[in-house]
């Protein structure tokens, strides 16, 4: 097998809270294998049952984060439901530079920071869900959170959903194999990009002889 050197891609998965993009992420990483590493994000809100530290985030009090953001440790951070949520840089930085691509499960406010400093390695994918009552349904299904916080989220929902044209892909989240499908191979043409085949110039120079 001819192996190209490439630079990894960012690849960035975003949707109103309940449409599937934790699950996604974990079918994608699951099929990708080594191929694609989850940005761990840092967050002040407290962990949910089951979460896990290092894992699904790093939770942090506030002024732990205020001195990570003084530090520049963030590629980027947001306010999300009143708490504070960044993206920690430098191992995302080195999986670029080996050639793994990283997957960011992000809101609109990070993806839009991202956009301004690494245009070239984003890709941006929106989530949609095929209906409003279905994604009050799901965030019920999903048991988590109180009635409170599931109107909250719904409340919120089409403040996310607004921002869908900031987006180079859109897939309404209908069935579940089939968006994996599709954002599996959105990864497989994004990585094909000239620019991104860091290798290409040896390898056609070789070709040549
Ligand atoms: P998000 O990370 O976007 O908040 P989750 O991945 O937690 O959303 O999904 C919310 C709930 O919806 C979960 O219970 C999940 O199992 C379910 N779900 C996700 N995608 C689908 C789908 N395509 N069809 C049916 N249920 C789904
Ligand atoms: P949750 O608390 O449900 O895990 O996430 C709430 C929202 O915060 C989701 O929309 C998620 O995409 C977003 N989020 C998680 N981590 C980060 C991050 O590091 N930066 C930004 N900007 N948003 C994040």
């Amino acid at each position: 097998m001819v192996e190209i050197a490439r630079r990894g891609l960012m690849l960035v998965l975003s949707s109103p809270s309940g449409a599937g993009k934790t699950t996604l992420s974990r079918l994608l990483l699951a099929a990708e294998g080594e191929q694609v590493a989850m940005s761990v994000s840092t967050t002040t809100r407290a962990p949910r049952p089951g979460e896990v530290e290092g894992k699904d985030y790093h939770f942090v009090d506030e002024a732990t984060f205020a001195r990570q953001v003084r530090e520049g440790a963030f590629l980027e951070h947001a306010t999300v439901f009143g708490k504070f949520y960044g993206t920690p840089a430098a191992v995302v930085e080195a999986a670029l530079n080996r050639g793994q691509d990283v997957l960011f499960d992000i809101d609109w406010q990070g993806t839009q920071q991202l956009a301004q400093k690494m245009p070239k390695d984003l890709v941006r994918v929106f989530v949609l869900p095929p209906s409003t009552a279905e994604l009050e349904r799901r965030l019920r299904a999903r048991g988590q959170d109180s009635p409170e916080v599931v109107t909250g989220r719904m409340a919120k929902a089409a403040e996310e959903i607004s921002h869908w044209a900031e987006y180079d892909y859109v897939i309404v989240n209908d069935d579940l194999q089939e968006t994996l499908q599709k954002i599996r191979a959105i990864l497989l043409a994004e990585r094909q990009k000239r620019d991104r085949q860091t290798g290409l110039f040896e390898f056609v120079r070789g070709l040549l002889g």
